[in-house]
């Protein structure tokens, strides 16, 4: 049976940490801060930004909330987004994705200062993994490099296996682990004989997004298991993307739906808010 990754107890740890690190910025001037802007009643995000401006609590980090109705235009957000790039009382500034359809996400998420892009999708930011030379990293790939290092799990020399290739997790995780000298293997939707490809896999990275997509015949005995997907089968139950019933037995490690991947992506948000705050304070 294979080790459980605990994401919360990792997230729990990381926290500690990030808590101490807030009071000791605080000290020096005012507490790192983070401005969640949120357009519209989408209810998947309002839970994802309570958690949000709940985790910052916790942590000694002020978050400003901006909610905008679902009929906002996007000159209105851009405008929003420039005042708080430029407000000296903002570290971090985050817009909550999906946005509604009328606005163009890309202009939303090109507006926000670099140094303020703790989501890490800006495409400074996102050019910066490729040279490995980042002052921010997607929270989702990062909290998985993270849990693979507190776990003490290898990465250099081992062969690696994404499905998805995603701009938030997909491809960033896949280049997080080329740059930490894995073998790297990105599937997609059009990947032949998928099964004969994961099985090569030392690691294996799941961020498809269908409830139970990867099966026992598609792992390797041993191989580390990462399920990043947050899926709701027919019945309304919370599931990830991996049979997690029967790829626990012949897995090496593999994290749970719930209890993973997801506890770690808004602590590595919290810790890119503290890195935006130490910039600032220069
Ligand atoms: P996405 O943008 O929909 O991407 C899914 C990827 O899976 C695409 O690249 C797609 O290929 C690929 N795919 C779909 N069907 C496939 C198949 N049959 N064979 C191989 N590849 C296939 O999703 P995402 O934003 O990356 O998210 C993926 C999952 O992770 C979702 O469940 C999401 O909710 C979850 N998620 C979790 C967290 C967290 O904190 N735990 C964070 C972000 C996302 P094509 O490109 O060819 O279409």
């Amino acid at each position: 049976m294979a080790v459980i990754i605990d994401g919360k107890a990792v997230s729990a740890a990381v926290r500690t940490e990030i808590r101490q690190e807030a009071a000791a910025i605080a000290a020096q001037g005012r507490a790192p801060s983070l401005a969640v802007i949120i357009v519209g009643e989408d209810p998947a995000s309002k839970v994802y930004v309570r958690n949000k401006h709940k985790a910052c609590a916790e942590c000694g980090i002020t978050s400003f909330q901006h909610e905008l109705p679902a009929d906002t235009t996007q000159e209105q957000l851009l405008a929003l987004i420039e005042q708080l790039n430029a407000d000296p009382a903002v570290d971090g500034i985050l817009c909550q994705l999906p946005l509604p359809g009328h606005l163009d996400e890309q202009a939303v998420i090109d507006a926000i200062a670099p140094d303020k892009d703790v989501d890490a999708f800006h495409p400074q930011n996102t050019g910066r993994i490729m040279t490995g030379d980042y002052a921010f990293l997607p929270c989702t790939p990062a909290g998985i490099m993270e849990l693979l290092r507190r776990y003490e799990i290898p990465v250099a020399g081992k062969r690696a296996v994404v499905i998805g290739r995603s701009n938030i997790v997909g491809k960033p995780m896949a280049l997080l682990l080329i740059n930490a000298s894995a073998t790297v293997t990105v599937c997609n939707s059009q990947t032949p004989e998928l099964a004969a490809v994961t099985r090569q896999a030392d690691l294996l990275v799941a961020a498809v997004g269908r409830p139970d997509f990867v099966t026992a015949d598609m792992v390797r005995p041993g191989a580390v298991v990462i399920d990043v997907g947050i899926n709701r089968r027919e019945d309304g139950t919370l599931c990830g993307d991996v049979r997690f019933d029967e790829v626990a037995p012949i897995a090496s490690h593999i994290t749970p739906v719930p209890g993973g991947v997801g506890p770690m992506t808004i602590t590595m948000l919290l810790k890119n808010t503290l890195t935006a705050a130490r910039k600032h304070m220069r």
